[in-house]
């Protein structure tokens, strides 16, 4: 059984199915598809990271996105729009040297570009504070409630239950082992459950005694009217010191807001954040003072991990209760990938390809905690 229906879950229901273990599984999910923080998510997908497991996350999952329409079939708007990273500090220019090697070396093509190269991407941004500037122009963009249905939609075809509108209220663990869930709607047997929870998967930890260290953080997202003071395809501009980003949204543009700095499942826009955010954006790209941000606005929950890696696998306390949720902010990306490995998790016991064992959630307490500067986390633009 699978708790949630996001871009997570549904990813491990088609990665099941496609194994032929559809008609074993059940997701349940509270709401409708995709109505989590999947629903918030802008939709980036990058090769510019710092450590290797989410390079090698990001690469599998790149590859996916590829071939997207040849095994799904169906429309997720995937573009490739490159993704530039801005610098400010002697120490942002250090990361982003490293991992522009270690990228490279793995098989991601960013590269360090001048402040003429980003000048003739984005045409009038304003480069006299920046330190490095990191491109890759194969980074991307797709739409995340799409890809979730689209998902859902083929693991449905291949067997999978579904079942929206059904909360999981309770999680019965006798002897260590996980035995069966209750929900809205009755009680399902079950000796396995994946935790797909997304910003809830603490909230559902709990229901089985488990300490999940997942927390909800909101963050806001402006989106502009119609702006034509830009080419029509820019990068995605993510500003690193102040974690700030900016990128095409149809005719208009989409920004970050500001993010909380503690922990809440609020979702309301503050308009008022709006000013400072704005006057950042003016900053950063002079042209952004021509631009209304009035009108279109949200919040969603990031689902932060201590360290901004995803925990994936099972925990040492209740056998058959799995984790796949922590994203911290790069879930929707790495969708492929991790339906793959949980599916070969469940189904053969171990994950082949990648080693997913610096995921495990035992290592927070043994101290083995990983490091990602280049996450949605990162930035001083809090409030
Ligand atoms: C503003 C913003 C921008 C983002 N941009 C990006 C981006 O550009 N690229 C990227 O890769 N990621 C991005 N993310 C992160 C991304 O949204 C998440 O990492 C990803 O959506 C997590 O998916 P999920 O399936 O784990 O969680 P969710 O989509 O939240 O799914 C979990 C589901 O579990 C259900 N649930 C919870 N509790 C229960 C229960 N007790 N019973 C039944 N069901 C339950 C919920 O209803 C929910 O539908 C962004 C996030 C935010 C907030």
């Amino acid at each position: 059984m699978l708790i949630g229906a996001g871009v997570v879950g549904s990813s491990i229901a088609y990665h099941l199915g496609k194994r032929g273990a559809g008609k074993r599984v059940v997701v349940i999910e509270k709401n409708t598809i995709a109505s989590g923080t999947t629903s918030a998510a802008v939709g980036g997908i990058r090769g510019q990271f710092s450590t290797e497991i989410n390079i090698q996350f990001s690469l599998e999952s790149m590859r996916f996105w590829k071939r997207w329409q040849d095994e799904i079939g169906l429309p997720i708007g995937f573009e490739q729009i490159g993704y530039v990273f801005l610098g400010q500090t002697a120490d942002e220019a250090r990361v982003f040297e490293r991992n522009v090697a270690l990228q490279n070396r793995m098989g991601v093509p960013s590269r360090l570009i001048s402040k003429g190269e980003l000048n003739e991407l984005v045409p009038g941004i304003f480069t006299d504070d920046l330190t490095a500037i990191a491109y890759s122009p194969e980074d991307s963009r797709a739409t995340p409630t799409d890809a979730t249905a689209a998902y859902a939609k083929r693991a449905r075809e291949m067997g999978v239950r579904i079942l929206e509108g059904t909360s999981v209220t309770a999680i019965a663990v006798q002897g260590g082992k996980v035995r069966a869930v209750q929900t809205s709607q009755g009680r399902i047997e079950t000796p396995l459950v994946v935790n797909c929870a997304g910003p809830w998967a603490g909230k559902v930890g709990e229901l089985a005694g488990v300490d999940v260290p997942v927390k909800p953080y909101r963050r806001e997202i402006f989106i502009s009217e119609p702006f034509a003071e830009l080419p029509a395809h820019i990068p995605n501009v993510i500003d690193l010191h102040v974690g700030w980003y900016c990128l095409r949204e149809g005719a208009g543009l989409l920004m970050s807001g500001m993010k909380d700095e503690h922990s809440s499942f609020d979702v309301y826009v503050n308009w008022q954040s709006l000013a400072t955010v704005g006057e950042f954006a003016v900053h950063r790209i002079p042209q952004l003072a021509g631009a209304s941000w009035g009108k279109r606005a949200y919040a969603g929950l990031y689902d932060v991990s201590p360290d901004d890696h995803a925990i994936l696998g099972p925990v040492p306390e209740v056998e058959g209760f799995l984790l796949a949720t922590g994203f911290s902010g790069h879930g929707f990306q790495h969708s492929p990938a991790t339906g793959r490995l949980m599916a070969e998790l469940i189904l053969d016991g171990h994950a082949t390809g990648i080693d997913i064992a610096p995921l495990a959630v035992t290592r927070f307490a043994k101290g083995e905690l990983l490091r990602e500067p280049l996450t949605a986390h990162a930035g001083s633009m809090s409030g």
